[in-house]
């Protein structure tokens, strides 16, 4: 396994591996998530390129980007271990060296949701993404339904530009209670780790209510907030019923659809999906 810290070796051992290869961008701090998508990728490609890089430009001031957890040493044990052929793992001065201004936005769609409570949030996604896609030039990318509207913005994005990845969104992996797999799981108190699971218990009683035939968006909506105040943990910042392709909020969710919410556990903000009708 080649950890490369510089773009130009990367563009090396780029310029000698042969067939197909898969590209999993990740922020490290790697979990059972994570390994899934290095798994498909592992399994779908020739040639598999794994990126640790926690972006400063999609973390607002005040966000967590300072204490973001970090340990290199074990990610790396973790994708040796999955014989991951090539890790970028560069500085921030690599990927933002100083005069660096140039950005990607992908406009409306990156300003709703988490992007409306991240302001610049996809803009700093989109624009890393679109660097490592030049760097890495894979001929498949890999992200996680968790982050519904991250694979909506990226899909949009090599759409827009015509960049030719293909983009693999994968089911998302939780631990046996239900939570989502997340970097961020780690900051919750253990009480705040006992009431996390009821995110996705509120997502997966919603989606029921669908699967009975319920397509009324607003109502959709509500069963997921009614199922949440019953956990005086959870502050919810937003619950969404959305197009899957547009991320426009539905009013009947009649197409395929992303159902995601974000909520706070004390300080600590966790996101959370799952699909109707759309996988
Ligand atoms: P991150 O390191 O949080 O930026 O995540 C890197 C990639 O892993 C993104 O495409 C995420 O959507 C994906 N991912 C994160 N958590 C999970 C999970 N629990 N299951 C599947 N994919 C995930």
């Amino acid at each position: 396994m080649l950890v490369a810290e510089w773009i130009e070796q990367v563009r090396a051992w780029r310029g000698h591996v042969t067939g197909s290869v898969g590209f999993v961008p990740t922020m490290g701090y790697l979990h059972a998530g994570h390994l899934e998508l290095v798994r498909r990728a592992r399994h779908e490609n020739d040639a598999e390129a794994v990126s640790i890089f926690v972006n400063p430009l999609q973390f607002g001031p005040g966000e967590d980007f300072a204490r973001y957890p970090r340990d290199l040493e074990c990610d790396l044990r973790l994708l040796q271990d999955e014989r991951v052929d090539l890790v970028f793992a560069p500085e921030v001065v690599e990927i933002y060296p100083p005069g660096f201004s140039t950005v990607v936005d992908v406009g409306s769609i990156g300003q709703r949701l988490e992007g409306a409570s991240r302001p610049g949030h996809f803009r700093g996604v989109a624009t890393v993404v679109t660097k490592l896609f030049m760097v890495v030039q894979p001929h498949r990318a890999y992200f996680g339904w968790k982050d519904a509207q991250q694979v909506a913005v990226i899909r949009k994005l090599v759409a827009d530009l015509a960049i030719p990845v293909e983009i693999v969104a994968v089911p998302t992996v939780r631990e046996e209670d239900g939570l989502a797999y997340s970097s961020r799981n780690i900051y919750l108190s253990p009480e705040e780790r006992r009431a996390a699971p009821a995110l996705y218990a509120a997502l997966t009683h919603a989606r029921v209510l669908w699967q009975e035939g319920e397509r009324d968006a607003e109502r959709l909506r509500q069963a997921v907030y009614a199922r949440l105040a019953e956990e005086p943990l959870i502050r919810v910042d937003y619950v969404s019923v959305a197009d899957a392709g547009t991320m426009e909020e539905l009013a009947v969710a009649d197409r395929p659809a992303v159902l995601s919410l974000a909520a706070w556990l004390g300080t600590t903000r966790l996101i959370d999906a799952v699909l109707l009708g759309a996988e």
